[in-house]
């Protein structure tokens, strides 16, 4: 059976990835696997462990950066965030393809390690636009916006090492153009 493919998902937080991935999601055509990250930040309302992620503590985190079972990780705005390496293969040999919903610095590793790895980042229609997305969620206190909105403004000067750019102006037209560009990979493995 083929392997399947790597794509890394990145974009600012609060750009609307975890919407665009529920239009694709149940798209069979695409044979598509959520890697679930492992992060040390405490669960939102409605997160559930083992499913948004693996919600683990800083010492547990860093035990498994020590053995080697994290396929990448980073630090974002004080919490730990990493891809557990052995979930990953173990899809990916099943003929699944596997998203990451990363953030760059776990891309870069990424893209390191694997060069095959098919990278999307994902831009707003502008900053202000993103802005009102992050506070929208009303979940986090005005220091953290603020944090996230920094790191926002870093992570777009990341672009450029992304092989595609969607802009989510508008969510479904965003999930349609990642879907094009999954099935064009594809395609491209099977020839
Ligand atoms: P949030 O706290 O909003 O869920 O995630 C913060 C950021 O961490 C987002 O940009 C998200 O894509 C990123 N992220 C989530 N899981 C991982 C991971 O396993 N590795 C890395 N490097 N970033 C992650």
């Amino acid at each position: 059976m083929k392997r399947g493919l790597l794509i890394i998902l990145s974009g600012p937080s609060g750009v609307g990835k975890g919407t665009i991935r529920k239009y694709f999601e149940k798209n069979e055509r695409l044979r598509l696997a959520y890697s679930i990250s492992m992060t040390t930040r405490k669960p939102r309302a409605g997160e559930v462990d083992g499913k948004d992620y693996y919600f683990t503590t800083k010492e547990d985190f860093q035990n498994r950066v020590k053995n080697g079972e994290l396929l990448e990780y980073a630090e974002f705005v004080g919490n730990y965030y990493g891809t557990p390496l052995k979930e990953v293969e173990r899809l990916r040999d099943e003929g699944k393809n596997v998203l990451l919903e990363i953030e760059v610095q776990g891309a870069t590793q990424v893209q390191k390690k694997c060069p095959d790895a098919i990278s999307i980042f994902i831009i707003p229609p502008s900053m202000e636009e993103l802005e009102a997305r992050i506070r929208g969620r009303r979940s986090e206190p005005e220091e953290i916006i603020q944090q996230r909105l920094a790191k926002a403004a870093n992570e777009m000067k990341m672009i450029a090492q992304y092989k595609y750019i969607v802009c989510n102006d508008d969510p479904k037209l965003a999930a349609e153009l990642i879907e094009t560009i999954i099935l064009r990979h594809m395609e491209l493995e099977e020839n």
